[in-house]
């Protein structure tokens, strides 16, 4: 069995749409309410490239960090 380094996140899953919306590789993978689509969440889709393994944007990358090291439990 190989076992794939990239596991692609899904977004959006809901009774309407169980399977969701893969992710985009290039954008932050911190799931975002859709703010026009009410009750449907989808992949933030700003840029990745900052916080815990380049994964997202500038904004969720260190609230990305901070919930890294607060689970690490440092202080
Ligand atoms: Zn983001």
């Amino acid at each position: 069995m190989t076992k794939s380094k990239t596991v692609i996140r899904m977004y959006g899953q809901w009774a309407g749409n169980p399977i969701g919306f893969p992710e985009n590789p290039d954008d932050c993978i911190e799931e975002v309410w859709n703010q026009c689509g009410g009750y449907v969440s989808g992949q933030c889709s700003r840029k990745r490239g900052h916080g815990p393994g380049g994964l997202y944007c500038r904004q969720h990358g260190k609230r990305a960090e901070l919930r890294a090291s607060r689970s690490k439990g440092a202080k």
